[in-house]
């Protein structure tokens, strides 16, 4: 079968690899000339790296860790020591860490968050875990169901105290999904919570060898190309064109640079697009269905990727950082994380700046001026006093809308991936898939549609004997 899909990020690339695993043909047809989509990376004039979004994976990731296994890519991961760090922001400059020592899961989280004192109070830490309780003993049915509360509401109904909010969800709420706890809903940071009390290295985090389009994104083309697949960039899908029984009878593809716009026609479509651009893109007539109409409930969130390279060293952390401070999310000095952008004798901060929504418009100058306020606190040793450090270039990356916005009630607005078109697919972090708006969300959803075009009445050839089936082990 000849798959048409729109969109290289992770789900379209995902998609495409496990069709090639099961015999078919995909094509992926994406609208840039770089792949990847959020995890896109660019080379500056110097050949540093700078990139869509900091990026890292988790122990939790069964469905990525997987695909890398498959890809023979298993050694790019470079997995860090099993801690979380958060800068105090009242105490500038010092880190607290939250080890977790190498015990069997829950008891190695309640572990490294007894020994964290500098946090939470004995009470607020009981206090914590008796809200906890009910999400775990009745597990992911009630962590879905909590989907109808902002975090915050949750927090206050299980009479957790405000501090641990202020001290832990800001900054985890900012980091899973770009917006506050009094926006997102209670289920995102639940299940990820979930994850991590259940696997001794859920929460264990690896940072990628080098940029995600180099290092990931291009095994998978190989992968997909060398079985007969075909990945071609600078292909804009225009217009799905429609059979008179609203069945997908092309997609339109814009022609760039002078070109010719030119229809191409498959068995089945997939759109691997953001939801922003799936909706604009959506045929009249599927707006009259409830599953299409759902997703205008979705919608992306702005977020800025912040890189700023500097004349000296200004950390020796090889981790991500939580900074809990007003601007900035998560942060990592990627010269000591990333193998690539290694560097002995000067740091790149690569920082995520959310909620963005009011920076968005902000020029580059405003933007890198207050961040460069708030490092100040952060490392008051290297930017006050006589000898400050030097910021010698910075880049700023903004996504105006990048992964759904996780507000209470979207799960409900989130699609399938079979959609009621019978010849139509949807792949995407943002659908029906239990990780969330993450990489392993995107590549499961991609895993996903795959399974359900193999399993779909369109498939229904017989199927040859070296195709492999689609192996959708966890959707846990
Ligand atoms: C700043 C930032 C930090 C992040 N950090 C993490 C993290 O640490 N860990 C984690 O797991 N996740 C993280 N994420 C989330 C993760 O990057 C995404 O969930 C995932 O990459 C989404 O993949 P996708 O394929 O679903 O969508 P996208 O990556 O959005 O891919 C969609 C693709 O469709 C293409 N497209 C758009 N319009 C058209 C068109 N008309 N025709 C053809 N193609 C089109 C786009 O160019 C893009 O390539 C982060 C995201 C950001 C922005």
């Amino acid at each position: 079968m000849r798959v048409a899909i729109a969109g290289g990020g992770l789900a379209g690339l995902a998609c495409a690899k496990y069709l090639v695993d099961a015999g078919h043909t995909p094509i992926v047809y994406e609208s840039r000339d770089v792949l990847g989509g959020l995890v896109a990376a660019w080379k500056d004039e110097d050949g540093d790296w700078y990139e869509t979004g900091l990026h890292v994976f988790f122990g939790a990731y069964p469905n990525m860790l997987q695909l890398f296994e498959e890809l023979g890519i298993s050694d790019r991961l470079q997995w860090k020591q099993h801690t979380l760090i958060f800068n105090q922001p009242d105490k500038p400059g010092v880190l607290s860490r939250f080890d977790v020592p190498d015990i069997p899961a829950p008891i190695n989280i309640i572990f490294s968050i007894i020994r964290n004192n500098d946090m939470l109070t004995w009470e607020q830490k009981i206090r914590f875990a008796m809200g906890l309780l009910p999400a775990i003993v009745r597990g992911q049915k009630y962590v879905e169901k909590m989907d109808q509360y902002s975090l915050l509401e949750w927090l206050r109904l299980q009479g957790v105290d405000e501090k641990v909010n202020t001290d832990i969800f800001i900054a985890a709420s900012k980091a899973l999904t770009f917006i506050n706890p009094e926006d997102v809903s209670a289920t995102v940071p639940l299940t990820a919570l979930n994850r991590f009390l259940q696997e001794r290295y859920g929460s264990k985090i690896a940072f990628l060898d080098g940029s995600p389009t180099e290092r990931l994104c291009q095994p998978m083309v190989d992968y997909v190309t060398e079985r007969g697949g075909e990945v071609l960039t600078k292909k804009p899908l225009k217009q799905i064109l429609l059979n008179d029984d609203g069945t997908v009878r092309g997609f339109l593809l814009r022609g760039l640079d002078g070109a010719e716009d030119e229809i191409v026609t498959a068995d089945a479509y997939v759109s691997a697009m953001p939801v922003d651009v799936m909706k604009v893109l959506m045929p009249e007539p599927w707006k009259q269905i409830e599953f299409f109409q759902k997703m205008e409930g979705l919608e992306g969130v702005p977020v800025i990727n912040l890189h700023l390279w500097f004349d000296r060293k200004m950390t020796d952390v090889d981790q991500l950082l939580f900074s809990r401070s007003p601007l900035l999310s998560v942060y990592a000095d990627m010269s000591i994380t990333c193998e690539e952008y290694a560097n002995p004798d000067r740091s790149m901060l690569e920082l995520v700046l959310a909620p963005a929504k009011d920076w968005i418009d902000q020029s580059d100058e405003a933007i890198i001026a207050a961040t460069m306020e708030e490092l100040a606190r952060l490392f008051p040793q290297h930017l006050t006093g006589d000898n400050p450090a030097k910021l010698l270039k910075y880049k700023v990356v903004k996504t105006p809308r990048s992964v759904y916005t996780a507000s209470p009630g979207r799960q409900a607005c989130r699609p399938d991936q079979a959609t009621p078109v019978e010849n139509f697919f949807l792949a995407g972090s943002y659908t029906m898939q239990r990780y969330l708006g993450s990489m392993e969300g995107a590549v499961l959803s991609g895993k996903l549609t795959a399974q359900a075009i193999v399993n779909s009445p369109l498939a229904a050839a017989p199927v040859s004997r070296d195709r492999r089936p689609v192996g959708v082990g966890s959707q846990n």
